[in-house]
């Protein structure tokens, strides 16, 4: 008889998105009339720029020729791309990875699920507290993390870092000794970052304990600010103690194409085992690698034309993410975020609940937002905006909010 994995079991019935779609639903059903503006979802709207799509042109061209046609992509991810990635990514910035470093794939999410599977059962995770729910879910599918407290909404074995308005939603060194430690930034949902002298601080610990940093940097084209480090490759160290996830979709709107990499630097061991040699033997039998077409694609993003098109866009959503900050600020509410991601975090107010202003915002403004508990038990009080809407829709959306 098989038997499915409990695990699966343990996780809470809804998900965020799920609720929020019928919520949605609902309300359109009773108000047909009324125009919703959604500034909920974490996905871009801008369509792929002019040198990325003639890429994908030229390479599906390619495709139809016997000698420029192309099977299965190598384990690792095609040379063109990760050297692309390997000089503008780290050695522009003065890091040292090597292109054979860098693993391409199917996107970040995929990777930062899976990547917990090189690790043993009985590491202790850490997560900044709130943060993308990917983290902890796929650590609960895996039965790394104890018992679920449904009032408290936490696991039992999970190291919680608070990141709230009264540490500037920046953790601080946990108490209890984590091995692996998950830390984002530019942060989604909150929008915040840490300085490059925070992070040494981090990398300093994760050596001094023995603990892994795994960093996802998906947001890393939106960080305006001098003192903020792109890559955790840029501190001293982390060669011996991170793995930096990266994605194509916030910056080049690659999340319907799908195509990100993760960087796992050869020296990073643990006792006598390389995380390198393990990840390469998953890359190679579980294969999430992306086509062809898609890696060309990714290497026009590095093009001089891609480089001058995705500036734009990043600027058209932090145009939108100055109005909603700036807007929200002068009608009293209390917001962060917005400066180096496309996230805007604001506490609700009134005293209400995260779930509670949503209800409010989509009834008296038909907006829609993400409850910041969906992203971990300190983001109960809060609430996330993005910048990836239209400009139109952001302008209107903060009219009607200013309006409540
Ligand atoms: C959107 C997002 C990703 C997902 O990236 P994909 O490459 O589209 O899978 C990863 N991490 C964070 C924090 C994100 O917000």
């Amino acid at each position: 008889m098989f038997k499915v994995n409990e695990n699966y079991l343990k996780l809470p019935g809804s998900y965020l998105f799920s609720t929020i779609g019928k919520k949605v639903s609902a309300f359109t059903q009773a108000n047909p009339d009324k125009k919703i503006i959604r500034l909920g979802i974490g996905d871009v709207t801008q369509p792929l720029a002019p040198a990325i799509i003639d890429a994908f042109h030229k390479a599906v061209d390619e495709m139809a020729f016997a000698d420029t046609f192309r099977g299965y992509a190598p384990d690792l991810g095609y040379e063109f791309l990760r050297s692309a990635i390997a000089q503008n990514d780290y050695k522009a910035r003065g890091c040292q990875i090597d292109a054979d470093e860098i693993f391409v794939s199917d996107g970040a999410k995929c990777d930062s699920g899976n990547i917990q599977e090189i690790f043993s059962q009985d590491n202790k995770i850490a997560v900044c507290d709130p943060v993308y729910p990917v983290y902890v879910d796929t650590n609960v599918m895996a039965g790394r993390t104890g018992t679920y407290d449904s009032v408290k909404e936490t696991w039992s074995d999970v190291i919680y870092m608070p990141c709230t308005a009264d540490n500037n939603f920046a953790p601080e060194l946990p108490k209890e000794v984590p091995d692996i430690i998950y830390l984002c930034f530019p942060n989604n949902p909150t929008g915040s970052t840490i300085t490059k002298d925070q992070l040494q601080e981090w990398v300093d610990y994760a050596n001094k304990v023995g603990a892994v940093i795994i960093y996802d940097a998906a947001y890393e084209a939106y960080i305006s600010e001098d003192n903020v480090p792109h890559t955790i490759f840029e501190c001293e160290g982390a060669r011996t103690c991170a793995i930096e996830l990266r994605s194509f979709s916030k910056n080049a709107g690659f999340t319907g194409v799908r195509l990100g990499f993760t960087v796992i630097p050869k020296e990073l061991k643990a006792g006598e085992v390389s995380l390198h040699s393990l990840w390469a033997r998953r890359h190679g039998t579980k294969y999430n690698g992306a086509p062809y077409v898609v890696q060309r694609a990714g290497e026009a993003v590095y093009s001089e034309a891609g480089k001058e098109q995705l500036k734009k866009q990043v600027a058209y959503y932090m145009n939108n993410a100055k109005y909603i900050y700036d807007g929200l600020k002068n009608a009293g509410y209390e917001v962060s975020g917005g400066v180096n991601a496309p996230y805007i975090w604001l506490k609700a107010p009134n005293q209400m609940t995260s779930w509670e202003f949503f209800d409010h915002l989509l009834e008296k403004a038909n907006v829609v937002g993400t409850p910041g508990s969906g992203f971990g038990p300190s983001g109960e009080t809060y609430f996330r905006l993005t910048a990836f809407g239209s400009y139109e829709n952001t302008v209107e959306a903060i009219e009607r909010i200013k309006r409540l």
